[in-house]
């Protein structure tokens, strides 16, 4: 056996351990009917916390942070079981959410305060911006980062001020439960409705029925389904946002610290077993440093410890590298590691499933000798493969990070700080990191989201939350004179005269003088 989410009735989906093939739990297939009555129960708790003001959102949101730290462990255990990662994964998963009930309740206010804008020509105006909630806000997520991904991605639309309704990858839906309850109960506590925040499972179906209820739909997950929950979304004219997939390059420059780049190639290709959207996928590494480079990577990659540890009760023993959680993922894997060999690639270590594991193994592999066309090159893997190529110089590592599709994330590796990062701004990705992989993600406060195929809008910082608030703009008369100039009637005299201001206040720079006037 080695699929641990199938229909058990129509109505079942039963979960499995990808780690130890043991059964974890089952959730309920929901109906359409029944996505419809969440809608219906999200609009009516709504109405009452969208009006609340955001400080007290603040205070009921922060409190929920003591109760997740009070289920840590809790927390921990399911997560490696029914995802399969190791603990120190799935603490990093907690970590994440605990500072979002962190950041944004303590945020919110700036981010969405009402501002004033100075209009550069209609100066007699008073403009302001302000950020009101959406509404019900739909999250469509994957089975990678089953708790960032529902809990904490809930957190910035409900400190906004809207209901959220999650529909949580099918592999993983115990978990997002989990969270989703500890959030539910808290509400509860500080007499708020608890169905600002539901969960509805199923498949596809039940997500595109999602999506037919919803304000916003904030998806996370492949290309393709990204593209048919857009479609979707544009039928109903809905805002959407889509954090997809990714083939992030790792840039190592002749110059780098090849100690501290091999740690982190290893850490980046590996961790999560290479299922994370902004891991390493593919590294262009300078010619004169490249095989010492690659020895390092070998020799770390072979000292990886697989398997899993989701208990704290039960040893010390830790492992580095878990399970994978989706078995046709494992095919993906298989199929690109394949046609790489077959091509002519060197597999240097890993290269199969684990041979002695029953779970969801597949050893970290790394390979050599890859050229730019193969898919290992080409297309999102997301399992624990690292292809390295050599590259004659910096031009051609560019040249090659950029022919993709896809421009998530990306790294850059030097001692010269200040190259790394003029390179950096060249790399067509959403983050680049100079001398670290990943970790922009953990900048909670910096926009994070794809370029081209990999995404539409941000998470985090202000964008992070203003997408979740429609913007709307009151502009205010501040002189009351019985009519503007360019209304009602129209004559030959006032038309000659605006053309002159015209000429002159834009050619002159009067127009900027005025303006500085009126800003005071
Ligand atoms: P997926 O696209 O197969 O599924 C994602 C979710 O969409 C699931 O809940 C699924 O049930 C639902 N779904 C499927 N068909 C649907 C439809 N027609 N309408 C509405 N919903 C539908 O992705 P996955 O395999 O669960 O996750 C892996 C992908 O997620 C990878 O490509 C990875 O890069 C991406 N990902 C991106 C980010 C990011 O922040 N950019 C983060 C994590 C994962």
């Amino acid at each position: 056996m080695s699929s641990q989410a199938g229909v058990q009735s129509r109505q079942t989906i039963e979960i499995s351990s990808p780690a130890t093939l043991e059964r974890v739990g089952e959730v309920p297939v929901d109906t359409q009917a029944e996505v419809q009555a969440a809608a219906e129960r999200a609009r009516l708790a709504l109405a009452g916390w969208r009006e609340t003001p955001i400080a007290e959102r603040a205070r009921v949101l922060l409190a929920a942070r003591d109760a997740f730290i009070a289920d840590r462990e809790e927390l921990i255990e399911l997560i490696t079981r029914e995802n399969g990662k190791p603990r120190m994964e799935a603490l990093t998963e907690f970590a994440y959410v605990c500072d979002m009930l962190t950041f944004y309740p303590g945020r919110a206010r700036k981010f969405l305060r009402p501002h004033r804008i100075t209009p550069h020509m209609l100066l007699n105006k008073r403009v302001t911006v302000h950020y009101r909630p959406r509404g019900i806000i739909g999250l469509i997520t994957p089975w990678n980062f089953p708790l960032i991904l529902t809990a904490g991605e809930a957190i910035p639309a409900l400190m906004a001020g809207n209901a959220v309704i999650i529909k949580p990858s099918e592999w993983t839906p115990l978990i997002a439960r989990r969270g989703v309850g500890i959030l539910r109960q808290n509400f509860r506590a500080h007499g708020y409705p608890e169905d600002l925040i539901q969960i509805v499972n199923g498949y596809g179906e039940t997500g595109a029925s999602l999506i037919d209820e919803v304000d916003m739909v904030a998806f996370t997950g492949s290309v393709n389904t990204g593209r048919r929950v857009a479609e979707r979304a544009a039928s109903r004219l809905i805002p959407v946002s889509l954090e997809l997939g990714g083939k992030d390059p790792m840039i190592v420059l002749r110059d780098a610290d090849i100690e501290r780049a091999s740690n982190a190639a290893v850490w980046g290709a590996f961790t999560n077993s290479g299922q994370v959207c902004i891991s390493v996928e593919r590294v262009y590494v300078e010619e004169p440093v490249a095989d010492e480079f690659i020895r390092r990577v070998v020799e770390k990659t072979k000292a990886l410890r697989q398997g899993f540890d989701g208990s704290e009760r039960d040893s010390e023993r830790r492992v580095d590298v878990g399970a994978m959680t989706f078995p046709k993922q494992i095919e993906t894997v298989e199929s690109h590691v394949a046609e790489a060999r077959d091509r002519g690639a060197q597999i240097l270590t890993g290269g199969r499933r684990h041979p002695v594991m029953q779970g969801q193994f597949y050893e970290p592999t790394v390979l050599t000798d890859v050229q730019p066309a193969m898919k290992i090159m080409t297309e999102e893997t997301f399992g624990p493969v690292l292809p390295i190529m050599r590259v004659r110089d910096e031009a051609e590592a560019l040249r090659l990070a950029n022919d993709s599709p896809y421009g998530l994330n990306a790294s850059v590796w030097t001692r010269n700080r200040r190259h790394g990062e003029d390179l950096a701004a060249r790399v067509e990705a959403g983050i680049t990191c100079v001398n670290d992989v990943i970790m922009g993600f953990g900048v909670t406060d910096a926009p994070s989201g794809g370029l081209k195929e990999s995404g539409i809008g941000k998470r985090h910082g202000a964008e992070g939350i203003r997408r979740f608030c429609n913007q709307q703009v009151i502009v205010t008369d501040r002189f009351g004179a019985s009519r503007e100039p360019v209304w009602y009637p129209y004559s030959a005299g006032f038309e000659r005269l605006f053309a002159r201001l015209l000429v002159v206040g834009f050619s002159t720079g009067i127009i900027r003088k005025l303006k500085a006037l009126f800003a005071r």
